[in-house]
């Protein structure tokens, strides 16, 4: 099998690593629009060389592993080049923007729109892992606008990589994604900004930092350039929700104001409803 990946950075890196074990003998070819990154893919053997599009359009699979503004233009130039026998697929925290702007390619049933749940906080080449899809969620969606036997080449990679399948529509995949992920970096973004304005003057009390100040805060260190067009693209979505999350921050400024501790008890037991789902 011949592969191509466009955007060698964490998600585009680990497909990379993770396809080579899954498929041994496959032919892993690679571009960025970093040469860097395209030097750094090469060194770290994530790819076996460089590739033009006009040279990658060969291959059996295509993926497309750049930030979701970059995606767009790249999935419309990709399906431009390709032949009725490439699965083209991508991997962008959006999904409705993207959905809506190949929908009238003559190409669509080569593409499969994809979006798996893993990744870390870091960037690049080097933060590419071997076995980052392993027992993660991969959620496909508008599976039926993709010709059926491209469907069934990506869906044996996914399973060979580990990965569990969930399918959804565009705009319900945008409106969840928005609550248990954009929120949760937002979030953390603002709580590493309180943290930094408060402390600004006193660096050394980091040193006091526990393990929970570092989890809640562990997706602040996640990329800005990759972050950037996801709440732009996701932005009603995300107001959406945030109007929320500002309200129960409110309310629960104005419970300790008020000393109205029962209430802040039964609040916090009340959320403790998470550890039944995440464990
Ligand atoms: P990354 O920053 O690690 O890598 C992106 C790579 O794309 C970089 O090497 C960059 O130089 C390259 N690039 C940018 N524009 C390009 C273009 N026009 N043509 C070719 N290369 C280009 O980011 P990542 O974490 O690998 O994210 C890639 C995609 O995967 C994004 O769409 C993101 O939404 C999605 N995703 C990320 C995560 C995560 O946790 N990081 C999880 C799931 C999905």
């Amino acid at each position: 099998m011949k592969v191509h990946i466009i955007g060698l950075g964490l998600i585009g890196g680990s497909f990379a690593l993770g396809l080579k074990k899954a498929f041994p003998g496959v032919a892993v070819t690679g571009s960025d629009a970093s040469e860097a990154h395209l030097l750094k893919a090469q060194e770290l053997k994530l790819i076996d060389g460089p590739a033009t599009l006009e040279k990658a359009r060969e291959a059996e699979v295509l993926i497309i592993a750049v930030p979701v503004d970059a995606a767009r233009k790249v999935a419309l130039e990709v399906l431009d080049a390709v032949g009725p026998n490439t699965l083209i697929f991508d991997a962008g925290s959006t999904k409705a923007g993207l959905c809506e702007a190949i929908a009238a390619h003559p190409n669509r049933r080569n593409f499969l729109a994809a979006h798996p749940i893993a990744g870390t906080e870091f960037s690049g080449p080097e933060a590419a892992i071997e076995n980052l899809f392993q027992a993660k969620t991969n959620i496909i969606c508008e599976v039926e606008k993709t010709a059926f036997k491209l469907q069934e080449r990506a869906l044996e990679i996914f399973q060979k990589l580990g990965m569990r399948i969930r399918y959804m529509d565009p705009a319900s995949h945008d409106r969840h994604i928005a609550y248990v992920s954009h929120l949760s970096h937002i979030s953390s973004f603002m709580l590493g900004k309180t943290v930094l304005q408060k402390e600004q003057n006193e660096k050394d009390i980091f040193d006091l930092a526990g393990s929970g100040f570092a989890s809640t805060v562990r997706l602040a260190k996640s990329s800005p350039a990759m972050w950037t067009p996801i709440f732009q693209q996701n932005k009603n979505n995300i107001l959406e929700t945030l109007e929320e999350y500002i309200n129960n921050l409110s309310e629960f400024r104005d419970l300790l104001k008020n000393d109205n501790f029962q209430e802040v008890f039964r609040e916090m037991e009340k959320t403790n409803h998470i550890k039944t789902i995440l464990n």
